[in-house]
């Protein structure tokens, strides 16, 4: 139950304007840190829904009738003023989803890279020319833009994930309705303010705050939409696609991973503890790619855990908008409760808890959604807390004996996203590059992923991907034209030649 007042009522914006939900109703937003309700939003109808799309599509044709740099000039003013706002959205962002703010600052200085990277598109080439079978013809593959795009984005990145999809949708000439998570969309609102102040037109980014099985569904289902993308979780996403199935329309999914992180005996030990520790750890341990699962080569096995429990235990954990916590609260209670129940069934099918497994003791802990660092030994592959992404501070550890033991490992898994590998043997990195199924592989580092890479996934992870040159080019559908300047009559034409 959630204690506290509201102390800010956020809007919606929908074709240029700021508005309430059309049911009147809205929606708490709670700090995780300590439970308490500290704002409110709209909740949004099936109506808003619709209004918005609408905004959009009527927005949409002049936005991509403009020349490439006028749309990247908009790109790049928000982008200044994302960077000129970044601490106050920092510190919101700490606010509504409770990371560190050193991590929030680096999720502001990401939010801004991705308008300023989309807008380098404002003079890259709009398609191609194919040689034709005939003379004095040509064929040209032209990017256009799908028309109205929606993008419902989780809680993990509130502000990032937010310019990942609105940059690129903009810069390839898309309009846009985004849908942020329920328990975070307090960056979504704000980013859309600088938005506006960046002289966007009304109704080219709209935001409908709400619940996905309303809103969200809603948005997806409508015949304006063209395109969706989203990130979260496999249940949203399969809920996503069946319902945009009804109108066939084209679906990106960046959904869950289970990323597995392995460490061969000729790793460099200290490197790969403080980077299995950073990418278990980051962000509570709520991020797609983080090391859910750690192998690590039989030799040195015991070296390892140990000195992995040993930096484990020594994480800070605490207020998070404190400078020096490297460990916040995960985001709401039914997360928390999910961790709990994955670490007590690991240790049904027979793990063992080596550090933690438990909410931590302290009067700073008893409000919000708090779980301690978390290691667990004993495991075996087909346990669920292997098989299942945890998105929590809790790393299963095991052994292995050999290379491609390891990468059988890795691979028997139903997700596909990201993949770590420490060894200093480039035959191995190699042959990992080769073997492993994963749409993105990380060798003697982790992320985060740059902005002109791709991010993909395989299997449950998703389809589509975001970032580079290939995640804009998922905003663009393609039209293909012939063109001939040649007078004479194609041999094919009617009436045939007599025979
Ligand atoms: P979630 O699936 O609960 O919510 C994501 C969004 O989908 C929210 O905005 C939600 O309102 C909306 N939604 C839910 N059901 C819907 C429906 N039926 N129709 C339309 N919209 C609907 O996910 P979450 O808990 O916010 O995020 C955590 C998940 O996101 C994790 O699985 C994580 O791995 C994944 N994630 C993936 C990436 C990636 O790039 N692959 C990045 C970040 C997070």
């Amino acid at each position: 139950m959630a204690t506290g007042t509201a102390n800010a009522t956020y809007q919606m914006y929908i074709g240029g304007e700021w508005r309430g939900a059309s049911g009147g109703a809205v929606r708490p937003v709670l700090n995780p840190a300590n439970g308490e309700l500290f704002a409110e939003v709209p909740e949004g109808t099936r109506e808003d829904a619709r209004a918005a799309l609408e905004a959009a599509k009527a927005a949409q044709p002049a936005w991509a009738a403009l020349p490439g740099v006028e749309r990247a000039r908009y790109l790049r003013q928000t982008a200044a003023l994302i960077r000129e706002n970044a601490e106050r959205l920092a510190r919101l962002v700490v606010q509504e989803q409770g990371k560190p703010l050193h991590e929030a600052r680096g999720e502001l200085g990401g939010t801004s890279e991705f308008f300023e990277y989309f807008a380098t598109f404002g003079r890259a080439a709009i398609g191609e020319i194919i040689a034709s079978d005939n003379q004095d013809e040509d064929i040209w593959i032209r990017n256009v833009p799908y028309g109205v795009v929606v993008a419902i984005i989780p809680w993990n990145y509130p502000a990032a994930l937010f310019s990942r999809k609105v940059a690129p949708a903009l810069m390839a000439g898309n309009t846009i309705v985004i849908k942020p998570h329920e328990d975070t969309p307090l960056s979504a609102i704000e980013l859309t303010k600088l938005v506006e102040a960046a002289g966007v037109p009304p109704g080219v980014v709209n935001v409908v705050t709400g619940a996905g099985t309303i809103v969200g569904d809603a948005l997806v289902r409508d015949e304006i939409t063209q395109l969706v993308t989203v990130t979260g979780s496999v249940r949203a996403g399969r809920q996503i696609l069946a319902a945009a199935a009804h109108n066939i329309t084209v679906v990106s999914l960046e959904l869950g991973g289970k990323a597995p992180f392995i460490v061969m005996d000729d790793a460099n030990m200290e490197l790969a503890v403080r980077n299995a520790i950073t990418a278990r750890f980051m962000n509570c341990g709520q991020v797609c790619t983080c090391n859910e699962r750690t192998y690590v080569q039989r030799h040195i096995y015991d070296e390892f855990l140990e000195r992995y429990v040993a930096m484990a235990s020594r994480l800070r954990m605490g207020d998070p908008m404190q400078a020096g916590i490297d460990l916040g609260p995960k985001v709401n209670q039914v997360e928390l409760e999910k961790i709990e129940r994955m670490v007590g069934r690991a240790q049904e099918q027979g793990a063992q808890v080596v550090l933690g497994g438990h909410r931590p003791d302290g009067e700073q802990f008893r409000k919000g959604f708090w779980y301690e660092p978390t290691v667990l030994t004993n495991v075996r592959n087909d346990m669920d807390i292997m098989q299942q992404e945890i998105f929590g501070p809790i790393t299963p550890i095991m052994p292995f004996d050999d290379f491609d033991e390891a990468i059988a490992l890795a691979n028997d898994s139903k997700y596909g996203l990201s993949a770590y590998l420490f060894t200093n043997d480039l035959k191995r990195m190699m042959r990992a590059v080769q073997d492993v199924r994963f749409g993105e592989v990380y060798i003697n580092k982790i992320g985060p992923e740059q902005l002109q890479g791709f991010h993909t996934g395989y299997g449950l992870s998703g389809q589509g991907g975001d970032d580079g040159t290939h995640g804009l080019s998922h905003y663009y559908r393609k039209k293909t034209v012939y063109v001939s300047y040649n007078d004479t009559p194609a041999s094919n034409l009617m009436p045939y030649p007599a025979a």
